[in-house]
């Protein structure tokens, strides 16, 4: 990560960990030189914004450090209609649509959200992730 995505790291990911692990973190990026007022400096400047053509990137951060995921699609919006139920009695299997699932690994912006997961996994989903590989790449 360079100094543009760790600082939108710092604002945004960083609240996803618990905060043990906050705190650690927070504290190596203090070292750094990564306080608050800088932080925010560099999410002002982040010259990744003016970078268009090519790759995907985050919208927030412009970060091209995106990760897809393939989901079953699970949307319940959309109810089984009747023919699918006619199907299943049938015994043939329903459908099942797979989707993408596109989130940024710097801030951790959920670009796509087919099932609208976000808002269901808990604040503590990135309990397992690993940390500190981050300041290494
Ligand atoms: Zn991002």
């Amino acid at each position: 990560m360079d100094d543009y995505e760790l600082a939108y790291f710092a604002k945004f990911k960083l609240q996803t960990y618990m905060p043990e692990t906050q705190l650690k973190i927070k504290k190596h990026l203090l070292k750094q030189g990564f306080t608050e007022e800088r932080i925010n400096q560099l999410i002002a400047i982040n010259p990744k914004k003016e970078e268009k053509k090519g790759k995907m990137r985050c919208p927030r951060c412009s970060s091209d450090k995106i990760r897809t995921e393939k989901v079953e699609w699970t949307d319940t919006t959309n109810k089984i209609g009747y023919e699918d139920e006619i199907a299943s009695m049938d015994g043939l299997t329903v459908k099942v649509t797979s989707k993408n699932q596109v989130i940024c690994n710097v801030c951790e912006y959920w670009i796509e959200d087919p099932n609208s997961e976000k808002t269901n996994k808990s604040l503590w989903y990135h309990i397992y992730d690993t940390v500190f590989h981050i300041f290494t790449t």
